[in-house]
This record gives C-alpha cells, sequence and structure tokens, in this order.
C-alpha cells in the first residue's frame, strides 16, 4: 500500500530547497520507459542507446534507430529526455562492431573514443536522434569524454548532423542541448574548461568511481572499492560542482547513487539540478526529498 501512495506522489514536481529539481529515470528500453512513467519520473536523465543494439545480429540503419527511439520518445511525451549515444566497449561490449574485447575494454576505445574512430556510425546516430526528436523535447549526450577537444568534435559532429538534415530537406528537430558524460577522472578534475563547449554535464558516478579506485565495476569482490560515498569520491564531487558552478554549467547526475535517497539529497545540496536512476528508485527518492529537502 505504502509502495502504491509513494507512486501516486512521485507524479508531482519536488522542490529542494526552494528551487525546483529534476528526478528522472534512466532507460534503455521501452519497458524502460512505461515504468519510468508509472514511478512518476520528471524526465529521462539517461537512455542508455547501446541498449537497443547489443543483442541485434546486424547493426540498426538509420531509419531503425529513428523508429526505436520515436517508440521510447513517444511513451514519454513531453518530458525532457537525455539522450546518450552509443556507449560500446568496457562492459558492454556490441558484437556487430569490429571491435575486439582487448581494444575496448574499459581503459580502451570505449564510448565517445569509439565514434570519433568512426565518424560515420556517430553521424547516422545524430542524424537518427534529431529525426526522431520531433515534437518531443531531447538533448544529445557523449559517454567516456576525456578531454575538451573530444567534446568539441562530439558538439561539431552534432552540428553537422543537423546541417546535413536541413540540406537533405528531412524532417528533424536540433537537440536542445548538447552534454558529456563526467566520468573519466580527468574530467571531472577540469569540469570548467569545458564551459565553452557544452550545455551540461551529466555525473556518471558508476565508472567515475571504478575509474577513481582503479577497480573493475564488474567485479563484485571490488565492491567496496566503488563506494561512491568514499572520501576520493566526495572530494571528486565537490571540486566539480564548485567548478560547474563558478562556471555556470549545469550538472545532472545519472549514476547508481543519484538512486540512493541519502546520496541523491547529498548531491542536490551541491547543486545538482537533475538526479537519474532506475524507474523504481523514484517513489523512494522523491519522498526523501519531499521530507526533508527544505
Ligand atoms: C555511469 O557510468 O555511471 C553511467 C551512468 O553510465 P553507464 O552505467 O551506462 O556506464
Ligand atoms: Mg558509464
Amino acid at each position: 500500500r505504502r509502495a502504491a501512495e509513494l507512486r501516486e506522489q512521485a507524479a508531482e514536481p519536488v522542490d529542494f530547497q526552494g528551487r525546483s529539481v529534476l528526478v528522472a529515470a534512466n532507460v534503455g528500453s521501452v519497458a524502460d520507459a512505461r515504468a519510468a512513467v508509472a514511478n512518476g519520473a520528471d524526465g529521462v536523465g539517461l537512455l542508455r542507446t547501446e541498449l537497443l543494439v547489443l543483442d541485434r545480429e546486424t547493426y540498426p540503419d538509420e531509419d531503425t534507430q529513428r523508429d526505436d527511439l520515436t517508440e521510447i520518445l513517444d511513451v514519454l511525451d513531453a518530458r525532457p529526455v537525455v539522450v546518450r549515444v552509443l556507449d560500446a566497449g568496457g562492459d558492454k561490449p556490441v558484437r556487430t562492431l569490429d571491435v575486439t574485447p582487448e581494444h575496448n575494454g574499459f581503459l580502451g576505445i570505449r564510448g565517445l573514443r569509439y565514434l570519433l574512430a568512426h565518424p560515420e556510425l556517430l553521424h547516422t546516430q545524430l542524424r537518427a536522434i534529431a529525426r526522431a526528436s520531433v515534437g518531443h523535447r531531447v538533448s544529445v549526450m557523449a559517454p567516456m569524454v576525456t578531454t575538451v577537444e573530444e567534446a568539441r568534435a562530439f558538439r561539431e559532429a552534432v552540428e553537422a548532423a543537423v546541417a546535413s538534415l536541413v540540406s537533405d530537406g528531412v524532417e528533424h528537430a536540433a537537440p536542445e542541448a548538447v552534454g558529456i558524460m563526467v566520468e573519466v577522472p580527468a574530467a571531472a578534475l577540469t569540469v570548467e574548461e569545458f564551459a565553452d563547449v557544452v550545455d551540461f554535464v551529466s555525473v556518471g558516478s558508476n565508472d567515475l568511481a571504478a575509474y577513481l579506485s582503479a577497480a573493475e565495476r564488474t567485479e563484485p569482490d571490488l565492491a567496496p572499492l566503488l563506494d561512491p560515498d568514499s572520501s576520493a569520491m566526495k572530494r571528486v564531487l565537490d571540486a566539480l560542482t564548485e567548478q560547474a558552478a563558478s562556471r555556470g554549467i549545469p550538472v545532472a547526475v545519472c549514476g547508481e547513487m543519484a538512486g540512493d535517497p541519502g546520496l541523491a539529497m547529498s548531491l542536490l545540496a551541491r547543486g545538482v539540478w537533475e538526479v537519474s536512476m532506475a524507474p523504481a528508485r523514484i517513489p523512494a527518492v522523491k519522498d526523501a526529498i519531499r521530507r526533508y529537502g527544505r
């Protein structure tokens, strides 16, 4: 009964210390999108597009990618959605792509590194996203960014994809915002340097904790080293939110820690404007914010 009550309340937006914040969902399928809506998500802070291609026999073409996204965006209706471009590699090998696990392991050619090495793949995906965005509120985000140069290359790729749709006369909507994941310590410690290149950042605390501790997130025996509340993580989160605030960069968090009510509050207290989590975590997090977020 209490769970149903919390879910019902979760449909309402929440304030934290007098400012409105978003409690959003991480999704990777139509079923996840439905769960997000059922659990009162204010939006989607992370749409993991690699989950749409992992199990396919062949890599989907532009039309197929657009159709897959449209199906998800239609469920989410007018809610703001952050679509992350393909995050292949690490714990998510894509077998239809020409990568060997050794080369795109956790420290290898994964995420944006892979896409910048395969510009056609990125171009096609960005076109598919812009085509699916008509009638929706969509932003785009790149995974595994290390340097400002990479972020700039991503923004240029977004602009080029939109320009190609304009010149082809294809119906589309340009992304509302262009952002990056902050999950590599080098990016986390230099967030202010990205100010001219990105509209927002979203902290991937799962990978950030793993890279900070040099501990693979898939190794259960190493779980104690991945504590998002460790002294090292707190210092990095403090530094990155302070840097971001000094340059006016909005910060979201979409790693698992955002789905823990106590940790979500600690993130909001640092000025984070959106916490994004597994859909089922939303009602409890919104309840905590409503109770203790005055
Ligand atoms: C993260 O690394 O925290 C994150 C949200 O991305 P993913 O879990 O998909 O790597
Ligand atoms: Mg990640």
